[in-house]
């Protein structure tokens, strides 16, 4: 049996984060992944302002360490119409999870993180913490469950990984073709029911998916075939799909000495579905919970304080899916498109968004001063 403080089950974002935090903070943490790594991750890639903001809060240095697409051009369409072209626009950075989450792998090894990844998890005990991979048990105080969207260990804890009435799904498919420079990132709302389209240039290619409230989309392929045909993309490339939180979050973010972090904890925004900043945020905010305790000789106060930390991010996922009915629904969506377009206000709060300088607070506080116009105009239409 190895002995560690903190065992981290998942190496994506969350749990390189997490891993990070902890072991620059001097404890012996195992970072653990039934995968080894470079591995493929279904994902846009898309690593906005607010994902850079946190990767450099906690893993202290400029970029990750993995080819990026630096784009400063952005395209929203709604419903079929275009609703603005942006350039100059704070960068968004394109890039491949399989490299991605490697880079922050190094990164949490090169920290001083124990390196488990490429071993098949074979049991799980959650009240003392221990992981058994293959014959070997590692065992801590602290378990950190950063094992994503099919999480074993919320399994583990609740029973199931996630709520299948609230849950999100999403198609995507890898085009290797060069795109041309200057291609915009393009994002769809309404490209999927209750969902959205996105087309992301990258440097070895283009990815393209499109993704929406599961019980909504009974026949996802149908949209994904749709946004291709409008995109005048013909392809035979694989789809994949994966399951997506969709603004359920978990408000009890784990039990005992487990905390949840990133997709195992529902930590995605509903309405652009961009995840990896929450992952990366909620894997600091968790080490440094554990940090905390472990110090105090008391592990078992990890996960209130790692829940009151979270409060920002329910807050702003909260406040997200109160926006999300006036772009979906169906009643509204004329009122939305043309406010989008109309209002430099909201657009400009939306790229802030996206850049990471603002939060869902102001978006929502001036969503609700505009609802009677907004209701009127739904009405008249
Ligand atoms: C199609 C699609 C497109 C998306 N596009 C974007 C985007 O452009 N931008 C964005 O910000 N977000 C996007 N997201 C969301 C984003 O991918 C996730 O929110 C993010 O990956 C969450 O990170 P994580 O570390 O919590 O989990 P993950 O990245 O899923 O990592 C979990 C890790 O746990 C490991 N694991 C799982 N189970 C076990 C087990 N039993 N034993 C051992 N290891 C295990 C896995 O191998 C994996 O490495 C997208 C999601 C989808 C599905």
């Amino acid at each position: 049996m190895a002995e560690f403080d903190l065992l981290v089950l998942g190496a994506g974002p969350a749990g390189s984060a997490a891993a990070v935090t902890a072991a620059r903070a001097g404890l012996r943490v195992a970072l653990i992944d039934r995968h080894s790594f470079p591995r493929d991750k279904l994902c846009g890639g898309g690593f906005t302002g607010r994902s850079m903001r946190y990767f450099r809060e906690i893993f202290a240095t400029g970029m990750p360490d993995t080819p990026v697409l630096r784009q400063d051009a952005i395209s929203f369409c709604a419903f079929g119409h275009e609703i603005g072209h942006f350039t100059g626009i704070p960068a968004l950075h394109m890039t491949m999870r399989r490299d991605l989450d490697h880079a922050l792998v190094r990164a949490a090894v090169a920290a001083g993180a124990t390196d488990l990844t490429g071993q098949k998890v074979t049991a799980l005990d959650i009240d003392q913490p221990s992981v058994t991979l293959g014959g070997q048990a590692v065992t801590a105080p602290l378990l950190i469950g950063a094992d994503g969207v099919n999480s074993t260990t919320a399994r583990a804890l609740f029973g199931r990984a996630f709520d299948p009435k609230h849950i999100g799904f999403a198609l995507e498919v890898e085009l290797p073709a060069e795109t041309p420079p200057g291609t915009p990132v393009r994002i769809d709302f309404g490209a999927a029911d209750w969902g959205y389209g996105w087309d992301f240039p990258k440097t070895c290619g283009r990815t393209i998916g499109v993704g929406g409230v599961l019980r909504r989309n009974t026949d996802l392929k149908a949209n994904l075939s749709a946004y291709l045909a409008a995109l005048g993309v013909a392809t035979d490339a694989p789809v994949k799909g994966q399951f997506l939180p969709f603004g359920t979050y978990r408000r009890q973010p784990g039990r005992g000495r487990v905390m949840l972090v990133g997709d195992a904890a529902g930590l995605v925004d509903p309405i652009t579905g961009e995840g990896i900043a929450y992952a990366l945020k909620s894997g600091q905010l968790a080490a440094v919970s554990a940090i905390a305790a472990l110090r105090t000789g008391a592990p078992e106060t990890a996960l209130d304080q790692y829940r009151k930390a979270l409060s920002p991010i329910h807050r702003a996922i909260s406040q997200a899916r109160m926006i999300r009915p006036f772009i979906f629904y169906p009643a509204f969506r004329n009122s939305f498109v043309s406010g989008f377009r109309n209002s430099s206000t909201l657009r400009s709060e939306y790229l802030r968004l996206l850049a990471g300088e603002t939060e869902y607070g102001p978006i929502t506080r001036r969503t609700l001063a505009r609802l009677p116009r907004f209701l009127a105009r739904s009405v008249l239409n």
